[in-house]
């Protein structure tokens, strides 16, 4: 982020109410940097959790929920039934909000919400999954925590395995 965004000048960085920004003296465009939400999707169809093995970081090679940036132009529980959508094939009703995580610097806000299938075709996205299935409680993968992995990894792994933990013991539906 060294280039204005606006006019293509360069940033300088400068204390803004406080705070250090980067900041465009050709046009005064002041950089925010906010994190963004993720949506990650808790889906079930006869008792067992659709899980997807990633392709991509974060979590490269990890089985976890489907999850994926919110659009513009969606709400959140959009984006949520969409990255399913797309990452499986299957269609899922979001039936109600889980849980929400954030941690500092790490860019994101986890948005975590419980599902169920209830059609489409199991297809799944050959770009962003290596693998997909649907896991019965006592089948889920096991997995070890990454290490030497960039702080997003271990922080969506915590949040995973415990959201895979209390899908064990019985989600509270
Ligand atoms: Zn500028």
């Amino acid at each position: 982020m060294n280039y204005c965004s606006q006019c293509a000048q360069p940033l300088t960085v400068e204390s803004v109410a406080g705070r250090e920004r980067p900041v465009c003296k050709a046009c005064g465009h002041i950089v925010f940097r906010n994190p963004v939400p993720v949506a990650v999707v808790i889906a079930t169809l006869k008792e067992k959790i659709l899980l997807v093995h990633r392709a991509n970081a974060p979590l490269q090679g990890y089985w976890a929920p489907p999850a994926g940036y919110i659009e513009i132009d969606e709400t959140l529980e959009e984006g949520a039934a969409r990255e399913v959508q797309e990452e499986t094939g299957y269609q899922v009703a979001i039936d109600k909000l889980l849980q929400v995580h954030s941690r500092p610097n790490t860019g994101i806000i986890f948005v975590i919400y419980q599902g169920r299938i209830i059609g489409g075709q199991p297809r799944r996205d050959e770009i962003e999954t290596l693998d997909m299935g649907l896991f019965a409680p006592d089948q889920l993968p096991q997995q070890d925590p990454p290490i030497d992995s960039p702080e997003i990894d271990r922080w969506f792994f915590e949040v995973m395995a415990d959201l895979l933990a209390q899908f064990e013991k019985g989600l509270d539906t």
